[in-house]
């Protein structure tokens, strides 16, 4: 096991992290920026190291003073959390050729899944479902318009570094085409330095269904269940729950078994999430990421694995320790991404929270960095906590969410907390009745009726 880890992120994922470090008995190195010198991930870690200024680029994406600080507290191993450096294959080549772990999949998987096209035909090679489209990427020279005729319109024009949801454009009819292919292209080579583009079907209602899966890189894999986070903002996950209302547990059971028979296949180590768009009862293979997701912890409660454990057992060599048949899913599990921006125009609050008072009782975990007094600092993204209810059923975990929600005390800055208020009071969310536009729709007959 490792000696002492090193956790290369910030807020409410550094505690997460350390919090699975902790119960482990392992000594934790948290790094900050200037502008978090007075975070909780800091003052909770046994030791820290500011790596430098508040821009990301200088300190939480900065590999050699993360390198360094490694160096100095003698970290074995780095957890990359989420977003930051957690899918460079680069840093994780870096980190394993100065001997240190990195909490995470082979750099080689990662640079696999990284890019859309590669990960699109690595996953129609592995058996699962993709989205029908061009054969790998389009180039300049193809007969754009053969391919997206014989795809069936509406298309959609996708860059290969995407991320998200840039680099994308929707041609409805034959008369779009060109204009999307050129928009996408100067978009996601300003957005990624990358160019490179493929095409898609445009499925029209689809829901976000994502399979987490485990695997120990030597051939052993499981997956635990789905996740529905069809409720989106700008391609951006607001609300997410464990399992899908619309599967059954015979389609749960049988697009799991189709994602860790893939992982085997492939010997992929650590935790991944491979993600769908799923449509009048099939699945279409979107992407896969490499890494943890923010949306976990309702994947957590409702199996009670801890997944950070795992995948810290997993990164010091240990066999994945639960086959498949020790997977129960129990209850239904809703979280919702409290960000600092307003509930109705969703512009950015960073601020000094003057009052805190979270939620609490049974089937109710709160993931956040934040406390009272505490400044949220301008330049991170607003995600500041997260509200993960858990209940025997659908109907009780709802009533448990608005129970919490009315609970929940965040004074001194705007958050997402009404937003939320609202949907759970909302006769399609209660009948799980939604797909990935309904969002946008809903917030746009509320800026109406405001008017
Ligand atoms: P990114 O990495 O930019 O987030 P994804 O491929 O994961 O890109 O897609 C992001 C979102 O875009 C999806 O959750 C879905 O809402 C929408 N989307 C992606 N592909 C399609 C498609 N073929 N048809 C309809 N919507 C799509």
């Amino acid at each position: 096991m490792f000696s002492k880890i090193l956790i290369a992120n910030r807020g409410e994922i550094a505690l997460r992290i350390l919090r699975a470090c902790r119960e482990l008995g392992i000594p934790t190195v948290a790094v900050h920026s200037t502008a978090d010198e007075n975070a909780m991930h800091v003052r909770l870690a046994d030791e820290s190291v500011c790596i430098g200024p508040p821009v990301a680029r200088d300190s939480y994406l900065n590999i050699p003073q993360i390198l360094a600080a490694c160096e100095i507290t003698g970290a074995d191993a780095v957890h990359p959390g989420y977003g930051f450096l957690s899918e460079n294959a680069r840093f994780a080549e870096i980190l394993e050729a100065h001997g240190i772990t990195f909490i995470g999949p082979t750099s080689d998987h990662i640079r696999i899944m990284g890019d859309k096209i590669q990960a699109k035909t690595t996953a129609e090679q592995l058996g699962i479902p993709v989205v029908p489209g061009s054969d790998g990427g389009i180039t300049p020279e193809d007969d754009v318009h053969a391919i997206a005729d014989h795809i069936g319109y509406p298309v959609l024009v996708k860059a290969a570094a995407g991320g998200g949801g840039r680099g994308m454009k929707v041609a409805q009819t034959k008369a779009d085409l060109d204009t999307a292919i050129s928009t996408a292209r100067a978009e996601a080579k300003a957005a990624f330095g990358d160019d490179a583009l493929y095409m898609e079907k445009y499925l029209g209602k689809p829901r976000h269904i994502e399979v987490q899966v485990l695997g120990d890189g030597q051939g052993n894999a499981i997956h635990l269940g789905e996740r529905d986070c069809s409720l989106q903002r700008r391609h951006q996950k607001v609300f997410e729950e464990c399992p899908s209302p619309a599967l059954n547990d015979a389609q749960r059971k049988n697009i799991g078994e189709i994602c860790a028979d893939a992982m085997r296949k492939l010997k992929y180590r650590g935790a991944g999430t491979i993600e769908f768009l799923y449509e009048n009862g099939e699945f279409y293979f979107i992407e896969m990421n490499t890494r943890l997701q923010v949306e976990h912890p309702v994947t957590e409660m409702v199996t009670g694995i801890d997944l950070v454990n795992e995948q810290i057992r997993i990164a010091s060599g240990a066999t994945l320790g639960i086959d498949q048949q020790d997977v129960t899913f129990e209850g239904h599990a809703i979280e919702c991404r409290i960000n600092a921006e307003n509930a109705a125009t969703f512009a950015p609050s960073p601020g000094t929270i003057t009052h805190y008072h979270p939620p609490g009782g049974l089937g109710v975990r709160v993931d956040s960095g934040v406390y009272q007094g505490y400044k949220i600092p301008p330049h991170y993204d607003s995600l500041i906590g997260k509200l993960i209810v858990h209940g025997r059923t659908r109907v009780e975990c709802m009533m448990r969410l608005r129970r919490c929600l009315a609970e929940f005390v965040v004074d001194g800055i705007d958050t997402t907390i009404p937003l939320f208020t609202k949907l759970v009071d909302n006769q399609d969310i209660a009948n799980g009745a939604y797909d990935i536009h309904w969002l946008e729709k809903f917030l746009a007959e509320e800026s109406q009726k405001e008017q």
